[in-house]
């Protein structure tokens, strides 16, 4: 069976788990404990919509299901610009001094449960089942050892160092530099998904180190958890294959198919044209714009047909009238 080395433990690790379920050998690296992750700082939160938690259920590793509060709807509130201290983002809530501020309802619940629970929870058990769990940081070193005796690399490792061995792609990357100041501001980008390692070997990106987006539309560990499933049906479907380089561009590109509407939707709400504006301010006035907009949140490739284009958006908006 394919071995597989990954260096990092975190929401990934569901793909070490799914491989697991299906008797791949695998050693996971990551750079703390359980219990380290368990009593560590606060990760970011993340809301998981339908499709992610769909992703999880498929791999039984749903264990908070039924403790989480299920999430019904989601809105966007924005200041108006003469009203102080405002904030964009957000529930509804207290329509005074707000240029927009609306509910959408989401056809099927998002949860979301803190990182740290989780992520302990997923590497105990993996280690439980059997895995072979590695606590250490990764180094180069480390994963020229493991490509040349594993049948498969792959590097978890979000925003941090080794991702830089995968190369940025320009066509895919609009911007090089962060659209925000925000807390951990990072520049939204697409890599080449295959790192060439200086022994020759190679490796495969995963999730935050492939395709990074902007936290404005809240969608890195959703697309991380649909990472995940499309690189392990690609590792399944190949079977004792070698997972060669023709292999790993062939994964990414499935996985792209998925990513990519993720990546143009978020690139596009950093900059929102005026008929994206009008959209968002229309959801308002018109409970199924609202609607459509939050269930965007789970499958952002329905932004296609009425998002991008101006004259898509008005035919959608004219199509309600009536
Ligand atoms: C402010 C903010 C808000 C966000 N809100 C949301 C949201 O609401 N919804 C949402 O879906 N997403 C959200 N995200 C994005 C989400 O947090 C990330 O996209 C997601 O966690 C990416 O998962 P990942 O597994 O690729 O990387 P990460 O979660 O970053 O995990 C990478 C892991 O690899 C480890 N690591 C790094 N280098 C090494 C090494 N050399 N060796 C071993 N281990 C290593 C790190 O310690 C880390 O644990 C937000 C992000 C930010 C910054």
């Amino acid at each position: 069976m394919p071995g597989v080395a990954r260096p990092r433990r975190s929401v990934r690790s569901a793909l070490a788990l799914g491989l697991q379920s299906r008797g791949y050998d695998i050693t996971l690296m990551s750079y703390r404990t359980a219990d380290e992750i368990r009593s560590g700082r606060v990760m970011s939160t993340q809301v998981m919509f339908h499709t992610a938690l769909q992703h999880e259920r498929d791999l039984a590793l749903n264990f908070w299901e039924s403790q989480a509060p299920r999430i019904e709807g989601l809105g966007i509130s924005v200041a108006a610009p003469d009203a102080a201290g405002g904030t964009a983002g957000g529930t509804a809530g207290g329509a005074a001094g707000r240029a927009v501020d609306w509910l959408g309802r989401l056809d099927r619940y998002a949860q979301s449960v803190d990182q740290r629970v989780k992520l302990a929870g997923w590497a105990e058990t993996f280690a439980r089942r059997g895995g072979r769990l590695v606590i250490h940081g990764a180094s180069v070193t480390d994963l020229d050892f493991f490509a040349s005796r594993y049948d498969l690399t792959l590097v978890a490792a979000g925003k941090g160092e080794v991702a830089s061995l995968i190369a940025r792609d320009p066509a895919r990357s609009p911007y090089d530099a962060p659209q925000r100041a925000l807390a951990g501001r990072f520049t939204p980008v697409v890599r080449d998904p295959v790192g060439r390692l200086p022994s020759g070997g190679l490796v495969l990106g995963v999730a935050d180190t492939v395709v990074t987006n902007d936290p404005v539309t809240g969608q890195g560990a959703n697309a991380a958890a649909k990472c995940a499933a499309s690189y392990l049906a690609s590792i399944v479907e190949h079977g004792e294959r070698p997972f060669d380089e023709a292999w790993m561009r062939s994964a990414f590109d499935r996985y792209w198919e998925t990513a990519r509407h993720v990546t143009k939707w978020t690139n596009a709400m950093l900059a929102p044209p005026p008929h994206v504006l009008n959209l968002i301010g229309a959801a308002g006035r018109a409970q199924p714009v609202a609607d459509r907009i939050a269930n965007g949140f789970d499958d952002p490739a329905d932004f296609e047909d009425f998002f991008y284009a101006p004259d898509k958006a008005d035919a959608y908006l004219a199509s309600l009238v009536g």
